[in-house]
């Protein structure tokens, strides 16, 4: 059931509800106003417009939910729309050119082409760690390729939520465009309708709950996951530059929750001491002294993932040896930067997705090993190395399966819309950003031109003969 701003006044959204704002959504599709190019451009440049006039409310919203600090709210959620929104507008035209294929001897004479067509009515349900982002980005891609749209903002970031149903209902179509909030009774009953695309951001868990709902209308999915990303930090590297940028990716992203977030270190026990006396040296710089407090740091996101990373760090057979951080403020649901040691291989944090701001550290005896770490568990969402060794590199490219993989910095590769971003494996399936983006949203429809010379009798019976009937 979702509770409105008013505590009094509860809104139900149950499948009747859903059904009947399915069936509008597919009248307006079907009015074929969300295909036309200047609808697609209208609602591409209110969401710039909106991004602009509410950067304040953003901004806030994001501190209530998360404590996010402003330069993370402005930069890494109304920054990568703002380019995202930029990018669509700049190269939709060429996007929705059809495009030119070429056709074979065997169908001569013929022409071909790929044209993108949308799918139709779209569902996005989307995660509460950058609640803007994640919901406005796939939209941009819906709306880009002609779609009408549903989004479902996570419950956990509800300030955030509000603002977003209350934004679209400003600044774009409502016919075609629409916002449901709610938890899991709401989506539920938003995964009983039959869609066109369902795009999920959040855990496997639910993950799967979402699949076996598209599969009984076969709807196609796009799965965006987590898991535990990977960095290798070779010893041959500038390594206060790295440490600076592994410690931006780990805790500069959300405090950790990002699911592109470094999982845990691998290094070599010989040069491990270094890299932990360069990350607390650095930390000092960056948070101060007292990190717990630190206003550059987000908060974590409710009781229930407080809990759940406090069982992790609370154990010794579970955390291994604290030698950072540690800290944490039950009330304010605060836990500062902690990097941790000898951590056991069989344990809960080396076999779940940490999603905070404790970072386990692997010692080996040499590099090499890291390969049958990150090999022996699922695929992760991203995978990092340090290295100036070229033949390193190479292979971390080559033989590690990751949803994607950055080398000498970590998370940046979300902002470059010219690469795919999405998982493989258990880290996801189907991919976004940019162009990857449009195409998510749009079936590549086959169309073969023929004109009626050229008909070779070979493909009609009798299959006597080679001769061509002219
Ligand atoms: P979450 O709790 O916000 O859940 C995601 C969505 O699923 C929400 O909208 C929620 O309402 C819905 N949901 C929850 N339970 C449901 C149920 N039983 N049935 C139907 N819907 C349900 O987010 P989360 O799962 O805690 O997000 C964290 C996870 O998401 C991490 O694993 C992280 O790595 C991953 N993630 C991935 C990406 C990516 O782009 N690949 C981005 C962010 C987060």
């Amino acid at each position: 059931m979702a509770t409105t701003i008013d505590e009094k006044e509860v809104t139900v959204f149950g499948e009747e509800e859903a059904k009947q704002l399915v069936n509008e959504l597919r009248v307006a599709y079907d009015s074929g106003r969300t295909r036309s190019y200047s609808w697609r451009v209208t609602q591409l440049k209110n969401i710039l417009r909106m991004c602009d006039d509410s950067e304040k409310e953003v901004v806030e919203a994001l501190h209530m939910d998360l404590a996010k600090p402003e330069l993370e709210s402005t930069l890494y959620e109304l920054g990568m729309i703002k380019n995202a929104c930029k990018v669509a507008l700049k190269e939709l035209k060429n996007w929705i050119r059809p495009e030119k294929a070429k056709t074979s001897l065997t169908t001569f004479p013929s022409s071909a082409e790929i044209v993108s067509e949308p799918f139709g009515v779209i569902l996005i349900i989307s995660a509460w760690n950058y609640p803007f982002l994640l919901s406005i980005d796939p939209v941009i891609g819906a709306i880009a390729a002609g779609n009408a749209v549903v989004l479902k903002p996570s419950e956990l970031a509800p300030a955030s939520s509000t603002l977003l149903a209350k934004l679209f209902a400003q600044y774009l179509d409502t016919s075609s465009i629409k916002v449901v909030e709610g938890a899991v009774s709401e989506t539920s009953a938003l995964l009983e309708q039959k869609w066109d695309k369902i795009m999920y951001t959040g855990n496997g868990r639910v993950g799967r709950i979402v699949m076996a709902a598209a599969a009984k209308h076969l709807t196609p999915v796009i799965m965006e996951l987590g898991g535990k990303c990977p960095v290798v930090v070779d010893s041959d590297i500038n390594l206060q530059v790295a440490v600076r940028r592994l410690i931006v990716g780990k805790w500069g992203c959300n405090n950790g929750q990002a699911c592109v977030s470094p999982d845990y270190i691998l290094i070599t026990k010989d040069y491990a001491p270094k890299l932990v006396d360069a990350l607390k040296t650095e930390l000092d710089k960056f948070y101060g002294k007292n990190q717990l407090e630190s206003k550059d740091l987000s908060s974590i996101v409710n009781s229930n993932h407080f809990a759940r990373l406090s069982k992790l760090l609370d154990d010794e057979k579970v955390s291994g040896k604290i030698i950072h951080g540690g800290e944490k403020d039950k009330e304010k649901l605060r836990i500062a930067p902690t990097i941790l040691m000898d951590v056991p291989r069989d344990s809960l944090m080396m076999n779940e997705e940490i999603f905070g701001p404790l970072l386990p550290i692997l010692t080996l005896n040499n590099i090499d090993e890291s390969f049958d770490v990150i090999n022996s568990g699922t695929k992760p969402l991203a995978a990092y190395i340090f290295t100036n060794n070229k033949k390193l590199k190479e292979k971390f490219v080559m033989s590690v399966s990751a949803g994607g993989i950055v080398v000498n910095d970590t998370t940046i590769h979300l902002a470059v819309h010219t690469v795919p971003f999405g998982g493989v494996g258990e880290s996801g399936m189907g991919s976004y950003h940019g162009k990857f983006s449009f195409d998510a949203f749009s079936h590549k429809k086959a169309v073969v031109y023929r004109s009626f010379t050229g008909d070779a009798a070979l493909r009609y019976p009798p299959y006597t003969g080679f001769k061509l009937r002219m």
